[in-house]
């Protein structure tokens, strides 16, 4: 099972590139973003995650997850449908390069707004407010990130979450894997003691089939992650997405998708910062 979901996401990553170094290649006959080809034909390529369920997860060819469903929802708006986006795998430390080079148009992937990354891409946004939270073995009786001191914890290179334990809590030992899955695939082994990153993200890997009854959200938030969509510094879309996202909000279809992509995983957004009102753009 496991195997044939690797082999299918690495054939899709070889088509992935294949498509991108034909589109470079291609000089003016492909159109390089949705703003191209007038009259139909528009295209987007929209960075998500692959290996996290709930948010952006690759089956196999076809992508499942709230990111991938506001993306979707806001491709529409910009007048770009289904067939025409191309999604492409943007891992954590990845993300503001991707954009940098232009190799995608936007992403998607539970991407925090942060000043750093301001510096070198934009956002719209925010279209939901996560927490950065633990995932621990059920019968482990770490509670916070205070009780982490001389334990081992994984996160993910390029995350806010790698940086705020090596910022605030450098007693932890910290290990970086490239995603949040090979970080709970260690702790299944027994290397690793707990993980961090945001408390969707752990609830979503938490309910896979294959971690049924092992590990538990912590439920001790401490930060605030809102996750915008990243986009090319000087991009002119922010106000259309923004306006997207609202219009989302507004006729229930974001409540619908948050609803259907945590179903099954023990998870409750937070009331209180959800649905969040997108920030003007720069
Ligand atoms: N939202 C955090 C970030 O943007 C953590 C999740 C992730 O790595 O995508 O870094």
């Amino acid at each position: 099972m496991q195997k044939t979901r690797y082999a299918a996401a690495a054939v899709a990553a070889v088509a992935a590139v294949a498509a991108l170094t034909l589109s470079a290649c291609g000089g003016g006959e492909t159109p390089e973003s949705g703003s191209g080809g007038e009259g139909g034909g528009e295209s987007l390529r929209i960075g998500i995650k692959f290996d996290q369920p709930g948010l952006g997860y690759d089956e196999g060819g076809s992508y499942s997850g709230f990111d991938v469903d506001v993306a979707k929802y806001v491709a529409g708006e910009l007048g770009v449908t289904e067939e025409n986006i191309e999604f492409v795998e943007a891992p954590s430390a990845n993300r503001e390069n991707l954009l940098s080079n232009n190799q995608v148009d936007m992403i998607f992937a539970t991407y925090s707004i942060t000043d750093t990354r301001k510096e070198t891409v934009d956002f719209a946004g925010p279209y939901f407010v996560a927490g950065q939270d633990l995932l621990v073995p059920t019968d482990s009786d770490i509670a916070g990130p205070e009780d982490l001191e001389g334990k081992n914890l994984c996160s993910v290179t390029g995350s806010t979450s790698a940086q705020k334990i090596k910022d605030q809590y450098p007693g932890v030992q910290l290990v970086e894997q490239p995603g949040y899955a090979e970080c709970v695939t260690a702790m299944g082994g027994g290397q690793i003691d707990a993980v961090t990153t945001d408390d969707i993200i752990l609830a979503g890997l938490a309910a896979q089939e294959a971690n049924a009854g092992k590990f538990k959200v912590v439920g001790n938030t401490f930060s605030e992650e809102n996750y915008g969509v990243g986009l090319p510094k000087g991009s002119d879309r922010c106000e259309d997405i923004n306006a997207a996202i609202t219009k989302m909000i507004d006729d229930g279809a974001w409540e619908e998708a948050i609803t259907r992509n945590t179903e099954g995983a023990d998870y409750t957004f937070n009331a209180e910062l959800n649905p969040p009102t997108p920030a003007p753009c720069a």
